[in-house]
């Protein structure tokens, strides 16, 4: 049977408990939709939303974790955390972490044993800059990401990996289909190689999603899903990418 595919709305730091109405609005087209849907708010927002979706099919998710389950840590969260927050799944190696917060793939793979450990689904980003495509690096940036970030405690668990070029992220700027489809198949290559769940892992294209492009975007080779970042904060777009996999 083909996998629903799953739509997930990054929400970054944005979000105050005003926002509760639009994910109210987003359960319920997700409840006659195909798709599996997954919102990945700011932490603070994790207990409110949890609570306003009490019987609902969205899933909630953290942003990122710290490897430990608690400690002298000011200022992180455990996977711990998120999950008794309401979590189900966790954004790890996200750009924005790589290269805002300088973090290195055995990181993210640290903070993927940890996310497991506490019973959070991964979703564990990669992608290339743009000066890294320009120089033809693309295949060998994205396989080492997969190989070093992807911890082999992985096997046999439930984990999707999203391909986000970073030049595509927040800018508009949208991959060629061949460059999207070439990405996704060198992950799924990967993936297959290296693990044997019996649950696939979901391969989601994230960057510049909007509702013209998420139909299209869902017909491409590989792409089983979506990471959506800014047409995620409001139900009227994020709605609509939800239809687009119907
Ligand atoms: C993201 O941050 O994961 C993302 C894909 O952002 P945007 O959709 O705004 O490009």
């Amino acid at each position: 049977m083909p996998k629903h595919p799953l739509i997930a709305g990054n929400w970054k730091m944005h979000g105050l408990r005003e926002a509760i109405p639009e994910v109210l609005a987003i359960d319920a087209a997700s409840r006659s939709a195909r798709a599996s849907v997954a919102i990945f708010p700011p932490s603070t927002l994790l207990c409110p939303m949890r609570e306003a979706l009490a019987d609902s099919p969205v899933r909630l998710g953290g942003q990122d974790c710290h490897t430990e389950p608690l400690g002298a840590f000011t200022g992180d969260l455990s996977a711990e955390m998120l999950k008794d927050a309401g979590a189900d799944m966790v954004i790890l190696g996200h750009s924005e972490r790589r290269h805002g917060h300088k973090e290195a793939c055995e990181g993210v793979a640290a903070k993927t044993r940890a996310a497991l450990r506490a019973g959070l689904e991964p979703i564990i980003c990669i992608g290339e800059t743009l000066d890294q495509r320009q120089e033809g690096l693309t295949h060998a940036v994205l396989s080492k990401q997969l190989r070093d970030s992807l911890p082999e405690t992985l096997e046999g668990q439930t984990f999707h990996v999203a391909y986000e070029p970073v030049w595509a992220i927040g800018t508009g700027h949208v991959p060629t289909d061949d460059q999207v489809v070439d990405a996704m198949l060198l992950i799924q290559k990967h993936l297959a190689k290296r693990f044997h769940n019996q649950v696939v892992p979901h391969t989601l294209y994230g960057g510049s999603v909007k509702p013209d492009n998420a139909r299209h975007l869902l017909t491409l080779d590989g792409v089983d899903g979506l990471l959506v970042g800014g047409a995620s904060l409001k139900a009227a777009d994020f709605n609509r990418i939800i239809a687009a996999a119907d």
